[in-house]
């Protein structure tokens, strides 16, 4: 598979060069040359086919023979080697639980697909690579998890200080090894800015190789089409055709939804839903795409105001608005809305939603009162005892900590504190 950058179609790379890069040297996406055919066989196996064929049948397409076969299917059955049910709430509503992997995210499928993935790049040609990433809380600790321990790779974080849960701070601080977490006197802003201006910075890159892990990467963003795939698995005959809605902020899970639906899944409409940040939903409304900065929501993981994947998105539909339209609806809702579908959830089905899937639901519920004819998913994107506080002010109480979890609660806090980018530089001038 060739990659292209979405701003310049001349600059072209394979899937080795986008995952180890991160972007283009345009600073543009890199995106497929082409959507590949899976095939009558594919097909005519699909409805039975176990995780680890299915993995490697979707991916091997993408990653073409940067990695051998064997590999490949080890690494993409790694990235969704946990549960991913769809549990029904009624006949009409199901929701896609995506929060059974390690850090209780779905952003576990992505890391640990981008992790193996460099990890085996490092050993095969001996270049070390550093991944450099800034969280306002779940990337970090997804990256982290994903890439303990990978060899040729060192992983530094930043995050601002006191600005992520208590629970957040130990998955990104507590494991050490080649996980290097930084904490920055500032905002979440000021951790991106820091990252970006060490990306461009000539005396650091001929330091050292580095990547990003967010959605951006192909490495991270393209595995996340495969839970779609083990989704609609769970699909029965008699079901009304699907639609999903994926509560969404930098819109990396959609744009992977939208990828699998061009494979041939048969989903019949997605749904973005968002919270007070929504560039997106006015946007389809509109026709015009008005700048904004982001608020802050109870649904954090979502404020964005610059969602960088919907440049794919557009691409993904000739970049024609009315296609899109026809494709997606996209609606959003605020706190308040927010909290009290947090508790009719509860209150209906005794289904505790964290504050990103109820966004979903929400966008479900909205789309479902004009087409009724419909069976509606939403995406529970994170496991509701990551967002415990919100969860407890809306319903009164909150789920108890998985047993790993409550280990690394008590192990020991380990960070490098800086105030400003000569201090990241200091640290990232060290050899790796
Ligand atoms: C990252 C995240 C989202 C948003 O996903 P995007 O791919 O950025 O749209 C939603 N919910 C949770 C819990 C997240 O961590």
């Amino acid at each position: 598979m060739i990659y292209k950058s979405l701003s310049n179609p001349k600059l072209t790379a394979s899937f080795k060069e986008a995952a180890t890069t991160g972007i283009a040297p345009d600073r543009g996406l890199y995106f497929p040359d082409h959507l590949p055919v899976l095939g009558k066989s594919f097909w005519s196996s699909y409805a039975t086919m176990e995780k680890k064929e299915l993995g490697f049948e979707v991916m091997k397409h993408f990653v073409g023979n940067d990695i051998d076969k064997d590999t490949l299917a080890e690494i993409a059955f790694s990235a969704i080697d946990f549960d991913l049910p769809v549990v029904r709430l009624d006949d009409h509503i199901g929701v896609l639980e995506l929060f059974h992997g390690p850090t209780l995210a779905f952003k576990d499928v992505g890391a640990r697909f981008m992790a193996r993935c460099l990890g085996y790049f490092s050993a095969q040609y001996g270049e070390k690579t550093t991944v450099l990433v800034a969280t306002s809380g779940d990337t970090g600790g997804a990256v982290a998890d994903g890439f303990l321990g990978v060899s040729g790779v060192e992983v530094v974080i930043l995050y601002p200080s006191g600005k992520v849960s208590p629970l957040q701070e130990k998955q990104l601080t507590a494991l050490g090894q080649n996980i290097k977490a930084i904490e920055v006197l500032g905002s979440f802003d000021d951790c991106q800015e820091m990252v970006k201006t060490a990306f461009v910075d000539q005396q650091v890159r001929s330091t050292r190789k580095l990547t990003s892990a967010n959605s951006i990467n192909v490495a991270r963003w393209l595995p996340q089409m495969l839970y779609y795939f083990v989704a609609l698995q769970q699909k029965k005959s008699t079901d009304h055709p699907w639609v999903i809605s994926v509560p969404s902020g930098n819109f990396g899970n959609l744009c992977a939804g939208f990828v699998a639906q061009k494979l041939g899944l048969d989903v019949a409409h997605f749904i973005a839903a968002t919270n007070s940040n929504k560039t997106v939903p006015d946007f389809l409304h509109t026709g015009i795409w008005t700048d904004r900065t982001s608020v802050a929501t109870r649904s954090n993981a979502m404020d964005v105001a610059h969602p960088s994947n919907w440049i794919r998105i557009e691409a993904l539909h000739n970049n024609d608005l009315n296609t899109l339209r026809n494709h997606v609806s996209s609606f959003s809702f605020t706190d308040d809305q927010t909290m009290d579908a947090m508790q009719r959830i509860y209150n209906q089905y005794r289904y505790i939603a964290d504050p990103h899937g109820a966004i979903g639901y929400l966008g479900l519920e909205r789309y479902l009162q004009k087409n009724p004819n419909y069976f509606g998913v939403f995406l529970e994107t994170a496991h509701p005892i990551k967002f415990t506080e919100v969860v407890t002010e809306a319903l009164g109480f909150s789920p108890e900590l998985p047993e790993g979890l409550q280990r690394l609660m008590h192990s020991e806090k380990k960070s490098t504190v800086i105030k400003n980018y000569d201090e990241l530089k200091e640290v990232l001038m060290q050899k790796h």
